[in-house]
């Protein structure tokens, strides 16, 4: 995965039919071949005209949109993050599933939330309470706190000084042609394809690095 202009939408590890049936091979196609294409294509577009920011990484570009050309700050911000926000969101899926994270994680979660079930029910509520397009995320805050938070539209975490351990795209597109509204069916769908072994490893590797 490249993390610098030109930026390219590698092939997903896993083929668009390998979530079914809990998230559906058409909408995993057009998700990946037509909304994360579109932004990284536009991102790309923005960039071809500001060679100085070619050698950015996209969590840079990301977390310096405050300092970016004024025209291209809005853009960059939807557009970045939407590659990030999708990339992430990609590769958190797996199927089948092992049913828990473990170690550190598993113990952080039953830390913070109770138990696994309970972070469930919180997950589940706060990707529930995005109002229009966004996401809700696992996270590590800046006091190396394990929490949930949401993002509107492309917006990611990392400006709020949290690295992202899970996240789940609550846009309709990441579920209409399969759940149709019903939001809550897909998000009960995608617990069934978490790969807790990637959330196991970006968990550690909060507390290994910075953006
Ligand atoms: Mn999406």
């Amino acid at each position: 995965m490249n993390q610098q202009y030109k930026f390219i939408n590698a092939p997903l590890p896993y083929a668009y039919d390998a979530m079914e049936p809990y998230i559906d091979e058409t909408t995993m196609w057009l998700h990946h071949n037509k909304h994360l294409q579109a932004y990284i294509d536009n991102l790309n577009d923005i960039l071809c005209k500001y060679p100085a920011l070619q050698n950015w990484t996209l969590e840079q570009l990301i977390l310096n949109v405050p300092s970016l050309p004024e025209e291209i700050r809005t853009p960059v911000r939807h557009n970045a993050g939407g590659v990030f926000n999708h990339r992430f969101y990609f590769s958190c899926l797996a199927n089948p599933a092992s049913p828990h994270p473990e170690g550190a994680l598993c113990e952080a979660i039953e830390k913070e939330f109770g138990s696994f079930k309970s972070f469930r029910d919180c997950l589940k509520e706060a990707a529930l309470s995005v109002f229009g397009s966004g996401y809700a995320w696992l996270v590590v805050n800046a006091a190396g706190k394990l929490c949930i938070t949401t993002t509107k539209n492309q917006d990611t975490p990392l400006p709020l000084n949290m690295l992202p351990v899970l996240n789940i795209d609550v846009w309709e597109h990441a579920y209409y042609l399969k759940h149709y509204n019903l939001r809550a069916d897909y998000i009960d769908d995608w617990f069934h394809v978490v790969n807790w072994k990637q959330a196991d490893k970006n968990y550690a590797d909060c507390f290994r690095m910075a953006y």
